[in-house]
């Protein structure tokens, strides 16, 4: 077993060393620039970079011609939320939204607050859900986008969007979705989904980092505003020279993920119990972060009363997972999206999320969940809250 280990996949995935071989050849002998269509150095690449577009079109039930490449999901959800509220603000400039959005979303909605848009943000249950009925209720005459997030990068829970999907299709109304840490783990269908803009990004699920996509529908069009102007590439959505190796890895990371997902869904599901039972069987006073039935396979987000995440961290070193409270500036912000759940502050800074992936291994679980069993208990004999609330 190699130490330290990474239980850490909703921030990143290692790239598939099978990725990697694919990428190479094309820093070096094929470095063509896709764009150039005057030899043969640009047409190879610009062939590499089309079949790439065809492996993560198909990943989504898209079609090649509705995927433009990006530097990642960040500029992704930027385009989608800018681009199409910008685009369409003859129409209207109302947008809605939910409180567990990754920041490029809810970043991108403030901005455009700024600029005199209105956003409603939906809230969540306490199990970390979006009711559909909500999204319906929020929508206005002047409504032009909605976006929810498929998977939260947090708790791992898996919104309806089918439904959502259904009611913004109806109503004529634009819909995003962030789907970075869904596609390439659980099914996905931009069609099912009603989907019209999707957000993707290639190191999210074991290709490399600096590259993403944003699929834009064609039938009935989508239509964006560019937000990087230039030579005109991606047809007008996004130019600058393409990141051809960067693009010919997401590709071969797709059809990876599409010929092994189901597989590799259900062994991660496997650990990932055998990690929940291990730590709920053998310490009390353990909570579960967000819906067990609507979740991603590799997730687990569990609270420990009485015990500081960050302090849980540092006396597990050699394992790297998240905890729930961000480190901004000087102060220790508890997660907005645990407390946009109802969490008490104290409960979202007891919370680790582990992310588990293509690479771990049961030895590695059970490791991990000795670990994590036997610092919770030191942790908490130290504890004076602990010892109050055991005493009273
Ligand atoms: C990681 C992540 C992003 C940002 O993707 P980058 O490619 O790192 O910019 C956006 N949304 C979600 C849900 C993510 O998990």
């Amino acid at each position: 077993m190699k130490i330290p280990i990474y239980m850490d996949c909703h921030s990143t995935t290692p790239v598939d060393p099978r990725v990697l071989e694919a990428m190479l050849p094309f820093f070096t002998e094929q470095f063509g620039n896709a764009a150039s269509r005057s030899h043969a150095f640009g047409w190879r690449a610009e062939e590499a970079v089309e079949e790439a577009r065809a492996e993560v079109a198909a990943l989504i039930g898209a079609s090649p011609r509705e995927i433009v490449w990006t530097s990642g999901a960040t500029e992704s959800d930027n385009l989608a939320v800018k681009g199409a509220a910008r685009f369409h603000q003859p129409k209207g400039r109302h947008l809605v939204t939910t409180a567990i959005e990754h920041k490029a979303v809810l970043d991108s909605m403030h901005a455009l607050e700024r600029e005199g848009f209105e956003v409603t943000v939906l809230p969540v249950s306490p199990d970390g859900l979006v009711d559909p009925d909500a999204v319906r209720a929020a929508l206005r005459p002047d409504t032009v986008l909605v976006s929810v997030i498929h998977a939260n990068n947090e708790v791992g829970t898996v919104q309806p969007i089918e439904e959502i999907g259904r009611i913004t299709r109806e109503q004529g109304v634009l819909f995003h979705t962030d789907a970075v840490q869904g596609v390439g783990r659980i099914p996905f269908d931009v069609d099912a989904v009603n989907a019209d803009l999707v957000s993707l990004s290639a190191h999210k699920m074991y290709g490399p980092k600096g590259v993403g996509a944003l699929y834009v529908r064609r039938r009935p069009r989508a239509r964006l505003q560019a937000q990087i102007d230039g030579g005109g590439h991606e047809r007008g959505y996004r130019s600058g020279t393409l990141n051809v190796p960067g693009i010919v890895g997401f590709g071969k990371a797709a059809a990876l993920a599409r010929a092994e997902m189901p597989a590799e869904a259900a062994r991660i599901l496997a650990l990932r119990e055998r990690l929940r039972r291990a730590i709920e069987g053998r310490i009390d006073r353990v909570r579960v972060n967000g819906s067990l039935s609507r979740r991603l396979p590799g997730n687990l987000n569990v609270s420990f009363e009485w015990v500081e995440g960050e302090a849980l961290m540092l006396a597990m070193k050699d394992v790297a997972v998240s905890s729930g409270s961000a480190c901004t500036s000087a102060s220790l912000e508890p997660s907005y999206v645990l407390r946009a759940m109802g969490l008490p502050d104290e409960m979202a800074h007891s919370s680790l999320r582990f992310g588990l992936g293509r690479f771990n291994t049961e030895e590695e679980v059970d490791h991990v969940a000795r670990l994590v069993v036997e610092k919770v208990k030191q942790l908490r004999e130290m504890s004076p809250l602990c010892e109050e609330a055991q005493t009273r």
